[in-house]
């Protein structure tokens, strides 16, 4: 049976965890009530107690001898230990309790405890063999054999005798066994049927020896060869069992001992809102490095030790408690679970957030644990409401309202997302805001809840939540969290998006590898639509789509990321008007269709309408545009002489999906002048600057402050990086590098600066025509004015909405006309202000290409001379008013209409 056992077990062994421990083959003790009462009364024990009163015993209910007896002190002799054994012999063959004489036993142990004088005294019971036995093995001739663990013992305290065991076998004298088996058949027999069957076994001994053998109730005595060996893999030292007749292996276990067990944790399920989870502490290292829990906090080690200690480190996680002792305890083998009465929570939270996440890693992205081994986490740091990523994840205190942040695993999540962040690079930058994004998306991945770090609040509030469509550029604030959320908001989308097309499971196994290979080219939050794209394609062609392209723009452009944004998939493209004559067949607009991942198009393109407004934009009238393949093209109907125009186009798609350019719509719109006009003066910025001087007109005099510059616009702050013609313009802080200083190119704070043209003589004129070209970025209205002034007087002012959300943003070069009148005055001053409040700023003024014409009175009303058109003869062209403006698309060459004096 005991073989059947072995072989099953044999096959289920695995080197790693189910070693073969096994055990001796003691026999099982009863102590009965009943049959302990009966056996007291045989009669050799009531002797001995007659004789020594105050003695009691427990007896082996099998060789009903003495198991162990206790009782008033024996004195004994005990000033010399060859004078002891002596006396005990003695006493042994008096007693007659032992079941045999003292010359079947033979002393083993005969030991002081020199501390307190105690004796520990063994005998082991032997026997004679009738025929003397060859152990080939030790190559030795056995002529008597011990009895396995039998024998008697003596407990002597103050040279007395007070405990005394009879575990010997009686009536053995006649025992006989026919050897069959030898001892190198044993060795063979014990290998080949033990649990190390395969491994290579060393140290080899073979002993002969007495088992007493329990056989259905029965006591029978085994003459046995004991077999040791060891063996490396897996690691034992075995004792086994041949029984010399049958060759049957009786029993065998392994010496080394094994400390084993499971470590659990008591710690916050996900946040500290008092629900708390159990789970295994994996891959914990214990005593030291010398062992380490497995996957399910099992642990398994041959270890001579009970107790070794552990702490909150382990193969992923170093746990670090800044606010007193690193948490210690005691592992003693067995099912634990650690609780707050072995560590602060904040360190058992954290070791098991950080596994969990460097788990997830493994899956997905496992590159990040081979480059960052080990999690340095540091608990308790004595501030608070915060946790922060340096190489290291930091966490703080509770306290001021806020939980301890180590507690919270959507915190844990989001700092080791800063650590994907970094080690995932394979180039680009480590952007802050994006950093954010993928922290939060890190966190969500594991949450699967739209709320980022629940009870970070001891209220409960969390800190921050992706479900709300924030949009690049709008809705950057130049905080890193909060523009972190256009990035995390877009791929949550994409996530609720694939869940909708793809279902819930293919839908994750499809986006983690999309977010971790799109991160890998280090893209700030504009460039992250283009790098998932990459990430996406399977084939190594972008021109036919990706697997999940449309789902990639659909996801994104609700966040103005992507192919043309909030726009979806239609742009326009636009050449503005300028500046010409009364015609009677209307102004010709035309506009550019642009289409990004056509596969992807659901809408087809239903109209298109030009919008404008011949009263300053207090009011729009509209017309349809035609739709021809890749244009839209039709007529602003007439307008009378002396109109200044404002225009924007609009197209719309089956969907109801509309899109305007500029996409600012009557915020920005286009204008030009209508009517004949002549120069008076005329800059492109290029040779010189003008003659045009600035100020800073209110707010603290810095660096800076008065911001107006002639020179190159570089792109910062929403500035364009080219002029409108040349290299040269006038704008607000264009940007770059200035005497070692660094510029952004947006506007200060609370300053009102301003821009000055010269003089220019008008005389002769009643109405002037300003008409320059523009990239103006500036906050609402509401907060910050951008303004155009005519000898001081105000003629034009940015679009202010009571919301304090809709910012003029120009993305092109647009003609800006605007009509004024002298007020009899003969000489005309232009000015352009800035003047701004705290908080949100932006590039300002880029202002190129400036011209002065005046409205030319028919000749009836001024008299003037008639002369041929002079000056901008390149540009100009005489023109009547059959003719109409001629425009030439995506050349900007302006044609200014002229009529030849008469
Ligand atoms: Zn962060």
């Amino acid at each position: 049976m005991i073989t059947l056992i072995l072989s099953s077990l044999a096959l289920a062994f695995q080197p790693s965890q189910t070693t073969w421990i096994g055990k001796e083959p003691n026999r099982i003790q009863y102590f009965d009530s009943g049959r302990q009462f009966q056996l007291r009364q045989q009669e050799f024990w009531q002797k001995f107690i007659k004789e020594n009163p105050n003695w009691n015993a427990r007896f082996d209910q099998q060789t009903q001898l003495p198991y162990r007896a206790w009782g008033k002190g024996i004195s004994f002799d005990v000033s010399d230990p060859y004078v002891l054994e002596q006396e005990l012999r003695k006493w042994i063959d008096v007693q007659n309790v032992f079941g045999v004489k003292s010359s079947s036993l033979q002393i083993k142990d005969l030991v002081q405890n020199e501390e307190n004088g105690r004796w520990y005294v063994h005998f082991d019971q032997i026997k004679r063999l009738s025929q003397p036995v060859y152990n080939v093995q030790r190559d030795e001739v056995v002529r008597q054999v011990k009895f396995w663990r039998s024998g008697a013992d003596f407990r002597l305290q103050k040279d007395k005798l007070t405990q005394f065991t009879a575990q010997t076998h009686p009536n053995v004298e006649g025992l006989d066994w026919d050897v069959s088996i030898d001892a190198q058949d044993a060795l063979n027999i014990a290998q080949a049927e033990g649990p190390a069957p395969s491994s290579f076994h060393w140290n080899k001994d073979v002993d002969l020896v007495v088992l007493p053998w329990e056989v259905e109730g029965v006591l029978v005595y085994k003459l046995c060869w004991q077999v040791f060996s060891e063996t490396e893999v897996p690691r034992g030292k075995w004792i086994s069992f041949i029984d010399v007749e049958t060759g049957e292996l009786l029993n065998v276990y392994n010496e080394v001992r094994f400390l084993e067990g499971t470590l659990q944790a008591e710690h916050d399920t996900r946040t500290v809102d008092g629900s708390f989870s159990i789970s295994p502490l994996r891959q914990l290292d214990i005593d030291g490095s010398a062992l380490r829990t497995d996957a399910d906090g099992y642990y398994l080690w041959d270890t001579e030790l009970e107790e070794v200690t552990a702490g909150f480190v382990g193969r992923r996680v170093n746990v670090t408690n800044q606010s007193g002792d690193d948490a210690q305890f005691s592992i003693t083998g067995g099912e634990y679970i650690i609780t707050t009465d072995d560590g602060h929570q904040a360190e058992i939270d954290q070791y098991v957030f950080n596994t969990h996440i460097t788990d997830w890693a493994e899956r997905w992205a496992s590159h990040i644990n081979s480059q960052w081994s080990r999690i340095q986490s540091n608990v308790n740091l004595d501030e608070t409401c915060n946790a922060y990523f340096d190489g290291e994840v930091n966490f703080y205190k509770a306290g001021n309202g806020c939980n301890n942040t180590g507690r919270i695993s959507d915190v844990a999540y989001h700092e080791w997302g800063h650590g994907f962040h970094y080690y995932n690079l394979l180039s680009g930058e480590y952007d802050g805001s994006i950093s954010e994004g993928i922290g939060d998306s890190i966190a969500f991945f594991q949450t699967e809840d739209y709320r980022v770090a629940p009870y970070f609040g001891q209220n409960g509030f969390y800190i921050r939540e992706v479900s709300t469509n924030y949009s690049y550029p709008d809705d950057v604030v130049g905080e890193v969290h909060q523009d972190g959320l256009i990035f995390a908001g877009a791929v949550w989308d994409l996530w609720e998006i694939m869940k909708d097309e793809l279902g819930e499971e293919e839908a994750y196994d499809t986006l983690v590898p999309i977010f971790v290979e799109g991160l890998r080219g280090g893209p700030t939050i504009p460039e992250s639509f283009d790098e998932f794209v990459f990430a996406d394609d399977d084939n190594g062609d972008l021109s036919d789509g990706t697997p999940n392209l449309c789902l990639l723009v659909d996801a994104f452009a609700l966040h103005g990321l992507g192919f043309n944004g909030e726009g979806g998939l239609f742009s326009l493209a636009h050449e503005p008007l300028s500046n010409q004559v009364e015609v009677s067949s209307g102004f010709p607009v035309v506009a550019n269709i642009e289409i990004f991942a056509e596969q992807c198009l659901s809408a087809s393109l239903d109209s298109s309408t030009v919008y404008y407004s011949i009263d300053g934009g207090d009011s729009w009238d509209t017309t349809a545009l035609d739709i021809r393949s890749d244009i839209v093209e039709g007529f602003i109907p007439p307008a009378i002489a002396g109109t200044e125009i404002l225009y924007y186009i609009s197209i719309e798609d089956s969907d109801g999906n509309s899109t305007t350019i500029p996409s600012g719509a009557s915020i920005n719109p286009y204008s030009f002048y209508v009517g004949e006009i002549e120069e008076i003066y005329c800059t492109d910025f290029e040779a010189d600057d003008g003659g045009f001087t600035h100020s800073l007109l209110a707010g603290q005099n810095q660096e800076g402050a008065d911001d107006w510059l002639w020179g190159t616009p570089v792109g910062l702050g929403g500035d364009p990086s080219f002029a409108s013609s040349g290299t040269k313009v006038w704008g607000n802080d264009l940007g770059g590098e200035i005497n070692g200083q660094s510029y952004n190119g947006e506007y200060q704070n609370e300053k009102h600066n301003q821009l000055l043209s010269p003089l220019y003589d008008v005389a002769g004129y009643e109405t002037i025509v300003l008409s320059y070209d523009r990239w103006l970025t500036v906050e609402d209205g509401l907060y910050d004015q951008a303004i155009v002034t005519a000898n001081g007087a105000e003629i034009w002012t940015n679009h202010d909405s009571s919301e304090g959300d809709e910012h003029h943003q120009d993305e092109q070069w647009q003609n800006h006309s605007l009509v004024f009148s002298t007020g009899g005055e003969t000489s005309v001053q232009i000015g352009w202000e800035i003047e701004s409040d705290q908080g949100l700023s932006m590039g300002g003024w880029n202002i190129d290409n400036f011209c002065l014409y005046g409205v030319v009175v028919p000749d009836e009303e001024n008299g003037l001379q008639e002369e041929e058109g002079g000056g901008l003869k390149a540009n100009c062209s005489s023109v009547t008013n059959s003719e109409y403006w001629l425009w030439s698309l995506g050349l900007g060459v302006m044609f200014l209409g002229q009529r030849r004096r008469r």
